[in-house]
C-alpha cells in the first residue's frame, strides 16, 4: 500500500489491536485495515489444482468398495472386522502377523473390498469436516439384544450427511434373548426402512461369534457396491487420501494411504498434503513390499518428509519440480494460517472478551501419534469452549512430546497433551522446571474428561464480598441474657438480620461475626432501613463500643 508501517499501527491501536510491526493479523482485520487506506483485500486460496481431467470411459474399471464398520459401543464393530479379517487371512496366509496399517483389503471368495479399521466415528467426522470422502458403504453393526444407542444415531446421521450408503449388520443373533426384529421396528420408527420392511436399505442378521450370516453380510456388501457402480481409472498417475501417518523411528514417516485412482509405484515422486518426497518402499499389511498397487488398496509408503494429515491427498507426479513447488506453497499457506489462528483474535473475539469482563482461556498443544486422533481430540478439546471460557489448540503434531514443545507451552502459556505418546525423562525434567503441565492419555474420552475437570476448576466461582449497609452504635444496653444489645442508627444501604458484619473501629475491622437479633423497638424485624434507629445484638460478642460502625456485608459468588 505504500503507506509507513507506523500509520498502520496507529491504525491498529486505534481498533484496539495492540500490534507489532512483525505481528501477522487475521483477514477480517487486514480487510479493514486496508479499507481504512481505501484498498481492497484479495486473498490467495490454498491452491488445489483444478485441472479439469478428460476421463476417457474405456479405461474406467470396477473397483473395489471401501467400507468402515460403525456402531455403539460393545455392538461388536471389533468382533466384525475381527472374524471378516480371519477369514481372510485363513483363506491366504493363516497365522501371519498382520501390521496396522488403517485398512484392510480383503479377498474373500473373489470378493474384494477394503474395509477401513480407522477408530470409527473421529475418523470419519474429522475426514468429512475437511470434505473428505473416502468411504462408499457403511455397516452399521447393532446388538439385536439391546437397542438402537445414541452412537447408533450418530454412525447413521453421519453416513446420510456423507451421502455414503448404509447396511445394517444385527449382531449377536447367537444369544438366546436377541430380538433382531426390534431392531428393525426401532430403525423404521427413526425413518429407516430396511428391504424387509418395504424399504431400500439392506440389513442382515449376524454373530461375530458363530460366523452365521457373515457370508451373506459380505454378498449385499457387494450387491451394494454393483449398485453404486464404483469405477475408476487405473491407469493414471495415483491419486488418493492419506489415512494415517506416523512417525518411526527406524523407518522415518510411516504414511498409510488409500489408492483411489491409477496406482502408484517405488520411485514415484508423490506430494500428500503440503509434504513429498520419492516413495522407498511399498508395503502391504502382512509387511511385504509390493512393487505396484491396485485400485481402492491401502498401503504403506516410506520417503515422505514428514506427516501428512489423515484425509490430506495425495498425488504422484511426473515433474518433480512441478511437485515440489505445490508442496512448499501449501506448506507456506499452512503455515500462514495456524500462526495467524494462533494467538490473534478477531475484532468480533475481542468485543465479545470486552464485554464478558473476566474472560478465560486454555491453551493447550497436542502431540500424539497418528493424526486422526491428534484431530479428532482438537476438534473434541475446542467444542469445550464456551461464553465463557475458550479452548485454543496453540499447537498440534504428530511425534514425541519434545523441548521445543515445552518452550512453546512456557511462552504461550499452555498445557500439553500427550495422545499415546510420552515426554522423554530429560524433557519432563525441563518441564517441572518451568512449571509447565504435561498430561498424557491413551483414551481421548479421558482427555476430554480432564480438559472439562480443568475448565471445571478454572470456573469455580470465587466469593466476593458485598457491603449492604452500615449502622453506627449510640448506646449500649446491658441485656441479662448472654447478649448485650446496642442501639444503632443506620447510616447507609440497610442491616438485616443474620447477615454478616464487621465490627469496625477507627477505621480498623476488630472482629467479624453475624447479626443475631435486629428489633425495631421492641418487635423482631427483618431488616431496617436507612436513617432507622435499631436494636442489634451480635452473635458471640460482647465487646463492641460507642461509636463503632456496624458494617453488614453478604458473600456473592
Ligand atoms: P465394539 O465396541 O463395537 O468394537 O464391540 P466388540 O467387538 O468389542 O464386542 C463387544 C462384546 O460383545 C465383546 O465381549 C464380544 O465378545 C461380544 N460380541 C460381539 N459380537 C458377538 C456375537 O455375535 N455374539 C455374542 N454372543 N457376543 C458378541
Amino acid at each position: 500500500m505504500k503507506i509507513h508501517e507506523n500509520k498502520v499501527i496507529l491504525t491498529c491501536i486505534s481498533l484496539g489491536i495492540m500490534a507489532t510491526m512483525n505481528q501477522r493479523l487475521d483477514a477480517e482485520t487486514i480487510t479493514i485495515i486496508a479499507d481504512e487506506f481505501g484498498y481492497k483485500v484479495d486473498f490467495i486460496k490454498l491452491e488445489e489444482d483444478n485441472e479439469v481431467e478428460i476421463q476417457n470411459k474405456q479405461d474406467l474399471i470396477i473397483r473395489p468398495p471401501v467400507v468402515i464398520v460403525m456402531g455403539h459401543v460393545d455392538h461388536g464393530k471389533t468382533s466384525l472386522i475381527d472374524y471378516i479379517r480371519k477369514s481372510n487371512l485363513t483363506a491366504k496366509e493363516a497365522g501371519k502377523i498382520t501390521q496396522h496399517i488403517g485398512a484392510y483389503n480383503i479377498n474373500i471368495k473373489n470378493k474384494n473390498l477394503t474395509l477401513l479399521d480407522t477408530p470409527g466415528h473421529e475418523a470419519f467426522s474429522s475426514m468429512r469436516s475437511r470434505g473428505v470422502r473416502i468411504t462408499d458403504i457403511a455397516i452399521i453393526v447393532i446388538d439385536s439384544t439391546s437397542k438402537i444407542m445414541p452412537q447408533t444415531k450418530e454412525a447413521i446421521n453421519h453416513s446420510k450427511l456423507a451421502g455414503v450408503s448404509m447396511i445394517f449388520a444385527i449382531n449377536k443373533i447367537d444369544l438366546a434373548n436377541s430380538k433382531p426384529e426390534k431392531i428393525r421396528e426401532e430403525l423404521a420408527n427413526t425413518n429407516i426402512l430396511v428391504e424387509e420392511w418395504g424399504g431400500k436399505y439392506q440389513s442382515q442378521n449376524i454373530s461375530t461369534k458363530t460366523g452365521e450370516g457373515i457370508e451373506e453380510l459380505l454378498d449385499k456388501i457387494m450387491l451394494e457396491a454393483e449398485i453404486l457402480n464404483l469405477k475408476a481409472n487405473p491407469k493414471k498417475l495415483g491419486k488418493g487420501i492419506v489415512i494415517e501417518a506416523t512417525l518411526d523411528k527406524g523407518r522415518g514417516y510411516i504414511t498409510n494411504i488409500l489408492i483411489q485412482e491409477g496406482s502408484i509405484k517405488c520411485g514415484d515422486y508423490i506430494v500428500a498434503g503440503s509434504n513429498y518426497g520419492k516413495i522407498k518402499s511399498i508395503l502391504d499389511e502382512n509387511g511385504k513390499n509390493i512393487k505396484k498397487t491396485h485400485l481402492s488398496q491401502s498401503v504403506i509408503i516410506l520417503g515422505l518428509n514428514g506427516a501428512p494429515a489423515a484425509g490430506d491427498v495425495f498425488k504422484i507426479y511426473k515433474d518433480e519440480k512441478e511437485g515440489k513447488k505445490i508442496a512448499i506453497k501449501r506448506y507456506q499457506i499452512k503455515r500462514e494460517q495456524t500462526i495467524r489462528s494462533q494467538r490473534h483474535l478477531t475484532l468480533e473475539e475481542i468485543g465479545r472478551r470486552i464485554t464478558i469482563g473476566d474472560f478465560k482461556e486454555i491453551k493447550i498443544i497436542i502431540k500424539g501419534d497418528v493424526d486422526g486422533s491428534i484431530e479428532a481430540l482438537s476438534d473434541a478439546l475446542q467444542k469445550l469452549s464456551s461464553d465463557n471460557i475458550s479452548v485454543n489448540i496453540i499447537n498440534k503434531s504428530v511425534g514425541q512430546i519434545i523441548e521445543s514443545d515445552v518452550l512453546l507451552a512456557t511462552v504461550s502459556k499452555s498445557i500439553i497433551i500427550g495422545f499415546n505418546v510420552k515426554p522423554s525423562l530429560n524433557v519432563k525434567k525441563i518441564a517441572d522446571k518451568e512449571k509447565i503441565k504435561i498430561y498424557t492419555f491413551n483414551i481421548i474420552y479421558d482427555a476430554i474428561n480432564k480438559i472439562k475437570q480443568i475448565i471445571k476448576n478454572k470456573l469455580t466461582p470465587e466469593n466476593k464480598e458485598k457491603v449492604i449497609g452500615n449502622a453506627e452504635i449510640r448506646e449500649i444496653f446491658i441485656s441479662n441474657k448472654i447478649n448485650n444489645i446496642y442501639g444503632c442508627i443506620v447510616h447507609e444501604g440497610k442491616i438485616i438480620r443474620n447477615h454478616k458484619i464487621k465490627i469496625i473501629r477507627n477505621k480498623k475491622i476488630i472482629h467479624t461475626s453475624k447479626i443475631k437479633s435486629l428489633k425495631r423497638f421492641k418487635e423482631d424485624v427483618k431488616e431496617i432501613n436507612k436513617g432507622y434507629e435499631c436494636g442489634v445484638s451480635i452473635k458471640n460478642y460482647n465487646e463492641a463500643k460507642k461509636g463503632d460502625i456496624l458494617e453488614c456485608y453478604e458473600l456473592v459468588k
